[in-house]
């Protein structure tokens, strides 16, 4: 009766269901939450604040695609996300960028300091700070030290558990220090929020009449894994399989659980205008939080009665009851246990990972869709 199952209603399964059903396939998804649209899902809360359930997401891309797909479901909401550290109570521009340098330094030394980064690097230059570090200059070094201990260390020890030496380059990297004067967090052509939310944009994706979404269903419950056979209610079938969940749990975890980190947000309300007068400020030196999000100022509410913030406060995901895996902890070991789990599949040619959680790696939006759009195209093929 159907072409392909996908298992989760995220940006990877709303993709990929789309796609296979615009190419004629029946499509079913299955959604073990009470709710579509994964970590993107949003809603408004009892004060009529559009609220980022499971973190804030800030859509940003260059990739023309990917921006065309979205927009077939969405009109946006278009802004330059701006981040500030809080450093001691002073507000400093994240990523570190060449207004940072010159509020840390004053104008005269940054001047001299600007002329040495640019010389070296390059104007628009991005340097991730653990290569910033390795600067045998000592006048670079210590900038590298300065930023490294104001704005990496403590974030990343709150957020991974561990240091930025600890942790995979690439993580780090995705917030390079900018030789520039743009102080919006991502440099992309594209950036902002869908203008009725995620929600809305991933139930317009998943509205054809070819895809059929049950939520509230746990996989495990219709679909086997047995010998080379993909079993669905019981029946052997013969469709396609994209999976987007935690591999791990589809093997019951036998070879131990994979390690992710996990953040549990604690949501606030002020019958107040505004609370910190702006969308997101990264504590990077003090709180047990990591951030703090305004989402009035993410989602272009900012005439709204009220305000209402989010605190993140990280810990490490034990699979307990309620838990959320959030972000793959990639290193070597960890990706070896994936293989392994991943491995597991490779014996049914009509399975696919998908994913953050089935592909154990750290996805943007963007990224994700255009995966999946891919992945579409080539099961159709
Ligand atoms: N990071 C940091 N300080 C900051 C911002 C980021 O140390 O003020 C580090 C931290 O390790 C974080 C990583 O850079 O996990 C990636 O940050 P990003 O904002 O991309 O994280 P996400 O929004 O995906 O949680």
């Amino acid at each position: 009766m159907y072409d392909s199952i996908v298992i989760g209603s995220g940006a990877a399964g709303s993709t990929v269901a789309r796609r296979l059903a615009d190419s004629g396939q029946k499509v079913l998804v299955l959604e073990k939450r009470s709710h579509i649209g994964g970590n993107c899902y949003d809603r408004p809360d009892e004060h009529g604040i559009l609220i980022h359930e499971y973190g804030p997401h800030i859509f940003h891309t260059n990739e023309e695609d990917v921006y065309q797909f979205l927009s077939k479901y969405t009109d946006w909401y278009l802004f330059g996300h701006e981040v500030v550290a809080n450093v001691y109570g002073e507000l400093l521009p994240v990523p570190f960028n060449l207004n940072t340098l010159r509020k840390v330094y004053g104008k005269e030394k940054a001047a001299e300091l600007e002329r040495l980064l640019l010389a070296e690097y390059g104007e628009g230059s991005r340097v991730p700070i653990m290569k910033l570090k390795e600067n045998p200059n000592p006048e670079i070094k210590a900038i590298a030290d300065y930023v490294y201990e104001h704005i990496f260390l403590h974030y990343t020890m709150k957020q991974w558990g561990q240091t930025p030496e600890e942790i995979s380059p690439e993580v780090t990297g995705r917030v390079p220090v900018l030789l520039s004067y743009d102080n919006r967090y991502f440099q992309d052509k594209y950036q902002g929020m869908p203008k009725d939310g995620y929600t809305a944009l991933f139930q317009r994706m998943l509205d054809h009449p070819g895809i059929t979404v049950r939520t509230s269903v746990d996989c495990r419950e219709c679909l086997q894994f047995a010998g080379d056979k993909t079993l669905f209610e019981g029946r052997e079938f013969q469709g396609t399989v994209v999976y987007t969940g935690a591999v791990d749990e589809l093997f019951d975890c036998e070879y131990g659980r994979l390690p992710y980190r996990s953040l549990d947000f604690r949501f606030e309300h002020f019958p107040e205008e505004s609370y910190q007068g702006r969308s997101v400020v990264n504590y990077t030196v003090s709180e047990e939080y990591t951030r703090i999000t305004e989402f009035k100022y993410l989602t272009g509410q900012q005439d709204a009665d009220g305000t209402t913030i989010v605190k993140e406060y990280p810990f490490a995901y034990t699979g307990a009851e309620g838990e959320i895996p959030y972000y793959a902890i990639l290193n070597e070991e960890n990706q070896a246990l994936y293989r392994k789990y991943a491995g597991k599949l490779a014996a049914f040619s009509n399975v696919y990972l998908l994913g953050r959680l089935a592909e154990y790696k750290y996805y943007n939006i963007d990224a994700i869709v255009k995966k999946s759009l891919q992945l579409a195209d080539e099961i159709r093929r």
